[in-house]
């Protein structure tokens, strides 16, 4: 058993059990011994285990952090933030070991675990811009009479994230937290709970002090736990629709601040006039990367009027993917047995497989290759509901209207874009479409650092975005001071 969370290959290998990490040490859950496996997707068998914990042990959390908390709220902002200065150093130092880790609990191909680790570096370099960034209000109201805004912490935060980026998710909201001078709680996946632990690790060497950071394994006894705790006041939750909400309820129900971003039915438009091998190339990308288990992946491609050059030119580019080389695997067995029933249904419903992913990739292990469903009605549920997994449901549309009508009939409102070469048709589609993130010839429109992520309608609960100024803005309160010093003889109430 290798000691640590490091790993050199995509060689199967065993890691140490993940335990939790409050206040600066390693613990067992105190009265739960529900263990699961954590498997390796790519070679389908267990390579660790994690002990899910219970209401108690998030309450001895919170206390700690709450602890802790009294001491770092004191720190000025610079001092904070040059905790993160550190841990980023050291991820970019560690940045391969790191990538192996992900890649060996979630399945993700090297390369796209590597570039989930640098877009978390990204977002713990915008926690180190923050002290230039939220310097707070001050104005002069009246005559010797100022009004100043300063940001405070809240106290004790959670995080609640899922299991498809199991390092980047967490640190979307990790720096702002900190650097507002919280203490924090992460719930990472059970399916993935180990390259959080890996990060309490560097935040440790990076100089974060003990009970500022810390890690609760366990599932849904453990979100409620984190959602009714009276000491925690902020939840910043990442997953699917149906949890999201369930957390917004109940979190919000005991007066907590929560931002809860649920899942996704991305829609991609392509018009005849749009640049062929850009947009195959895009598309693939999107409907494919981390084996279509992204909340931004292209899901629905809406085809207004004759584009058949393009399809044709997604699904030859598609076609040449080599499972288990250019795409890991789905990261459990009831994923691909779930992908797998959605593409059943779709064919028996009349769509046509014109690429079919179904039973692909190597013996061992959990795969589906990509999949293009062609001839999808908007009603069919591979047109209508999340997959999650490398399949893209094509719908035949007339004209551009009609394929605004599709997309906006549906609920979710986390991306959408459009492939085109008139700006005309790119701004009608920005202006009307129900979308939070937007692309106009990107397939995945992420909106880096620093602007916020976030979509809208049934992909979030609650308001704004979780990164960006937008997740400071969560994760402090304003305070407005008020203050008078020259007394003046003429002064009335309004000076
Ligand atoms: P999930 O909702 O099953 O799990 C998310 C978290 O909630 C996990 O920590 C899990 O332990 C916990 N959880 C699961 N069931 C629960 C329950 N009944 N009660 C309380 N807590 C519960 O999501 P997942 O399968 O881990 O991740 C995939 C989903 O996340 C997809 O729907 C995807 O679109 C979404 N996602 C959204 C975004 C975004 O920014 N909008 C980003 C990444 C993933």
């Amino acid at each position: 058993m290798i000691p640590a969370f490091t790993a050199k290959s995509d060689e199967f290998c065993e890691f140490v059990h993940a335990r939790n990490w409050i206040a600066g040490e390693w613990s067992d859950p105190r009265t739960s011994k529900v263990t699961l496996d954590v498997p390796n997707p790519r070679y389908g068998k267990a390579m660790s285990q994690v002990a899910l914990s219970a209401a108690d042990d998030v309450d001895v959390a919170a206390k700690a952090a709450h602890a802790a908390f009294r001491d770092w709220r004191e720190w000025p902002i610079r001092e904070r933030a040059h905790v993160l200065y550190k841990l980023r150093d050291l991820m970019m130092r560690n940045i391969d070991e790191l990538s192996w880790l992900v890649s060996h609990e979630n399945g993700k191909i090297f390369p796209e675990a590597k570039a989930e680790v640098e877009k978390g570096i990204e977002c713990v370099e915008y926690g180190c811009a923050l002290p230039n960034l939220a310097a707070g209000n001050q104005l002069e109201v009246s005559r010797g009479v100022a009004c100043e805004v300063v940001y405070e912490p809240l106290g004790v935060v959670a995080g609640i994230v899922p299991f498809n980026f199991p390092m980047m998710v967490p640190l979307w909201t990790i720096p702002q937290a900190l650097v507002g001078g919280n203490a924090y709680i992460l719930k990472p996946s059970e399916r993935v709970p180990l390259s959080s632990l890996r990060l309490a690790q560097l935040l440790v060497e990076a100089g974060l002090p003990k009970g500022v950071f810390n890690v609760v394994q366990g599932s849904k006894e453990v979100v409620e736990a984190i959602c009714d705790h009276p000491l925690i006041k902020a939840v910043g939750f990442v997953g699917s629709t149906k949890v999201a909400k369930l957390v917004y309820g109940r979190a919000a129900a005991n007066g907590k601040r929560a931002l809860c971003l649920g899942g996704a039915k991305n829609h991609l438009i392509v018009v005849p006039d749009a640049n062929v091998e850009l947009t195959a190339e895009n598309v693939v990308a999107s409907f494919t990367g981390c084996a279509g288990q992204r909340c931004m992946a292209a899901s629905v491609l809406l085809a207004v009027g004759k584009v058949d050059a393009i399809i044709d030119a997604v699904r030859a580019r598609a076609a040449k993917l080599v499972t288990g080389k250019d795409m890991g695997p789905v990261t459990t067995r009831a994923a691909a047995e779930r992908i797998t029933r959605y593409i059943d249904e779709a064919e028996k419903a009349g769509a046509k497989v014109v690429l079919d992913g179904r039973h692909q990739g190597p013996k061992d292990g959990w795969w589906v290759g990509p999949t293009i469903l062609d001839q999808c009605s908007p009603d069919m549920a591979a047109a209508r509901e999340e997959i999650f997994g490398p399949v893209l449901s094509i719908v035949r549309v007339p004209n551009l209207e009609r394929a605004i009508e599709v997309e906006n009939a549906n609920p979710y409102g986390n991306a959408s874009s459009v492939y085109t070469s008139s700006g005309d048709v790119a701004r009608r589609v920005m202006q009307s479409v129900e979308a939070g993130m937007c692309g106009v010839n990107i397939g995945v429109p992420v909106p880096r650092e620093p602007f916020g992520f976030g979509g809208w309608n049934d992909s979030v609960f609650g308001h704004g975005n979780l990164t960006g100024w937008d997740g400071y803005r969560f994760f402090t309160r304003q305070r407005k001071i008020t203050s008078k010093w020259a007394l003046q003889k003429d002064q009335n109430w309004m000076s």
